[in-house]
């Protein structure tokens, strides 16, 4: 496996073990050339999906993407990245027995927030925003009533800025 950090092709392997829900090993890695340790997943792969956007356009369906988007989406935040990697596996078991081969992008996020939403609430709203594109002000705070937040869980920031738009995590 390549270091991600200096391009190395080889790395040892400091430490293996089954993820808790067995789905997955997860496996320690040491780059012998810069020193940096970093993380793999082995997993089962079913079926390749593709993911359809709103735009119309398609794309394999990329779960490092997923991860990632719920890793930012958790950024210090009391969630442990274990639990990202089961959540994501269950969400993938998900779309994988659906039967389909090609699924609406927004299946998926709706599948990803209510998965964020039992986990963290700062992290739920937080890909929402995101996911559901908030450009204004307003989106946020309805957003945040209809979920039952109130204004305190605002804070200073968000109650006067717009809230960037970008591009949907899935
Ligand atoms: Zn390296």
């Amino acid at each position: 496996m390549r270091c991600p950090f200096c391009g190395e092709l080889e790395s040892q392997v400091k430490d293996s073990r089954p993820s808790e829900d067995g789905a997955s090993i997860r496996r320690r890695r040491l780059c012998p050339e810069c020193g940096g340790r970093f993380t793999t997943f082995e997993r089962v792969q079913l079926r390749e999906l593709t993911i359809l956007k709103r735009s119309g356009r398609r794309a394999p369906f990329d779960r490092e993407k997923l991860v990632r988007s719920i890793s930012i989406a958790a950024r210090k935040r009391p969630v442990d990245p274990d639990r990202v990697e089961r959540m994501v596996n269950a969400i993938v078991r998900q779309l994988e027995s659906m039967g389909e081969t090609e699924l609406a992008s927004h299946v998926v996020g709706e599948m990803v927030m209510k998965a964020l939403k039992a986990l963290d609430d700062v992290a739920y709203v937080r890909y929402a925003s995101v996911y559901r594109d908030f450009r204004q002000t307003e989106d946020f705070a309805s957003f945040l009533s209809q979920e039952g937040f109130g204004d305190e869980s605002l804070g200073d920031e968000g109650a006067s800025e717009d809230v960037p738009g970008r591009e949907p995590a899935t």
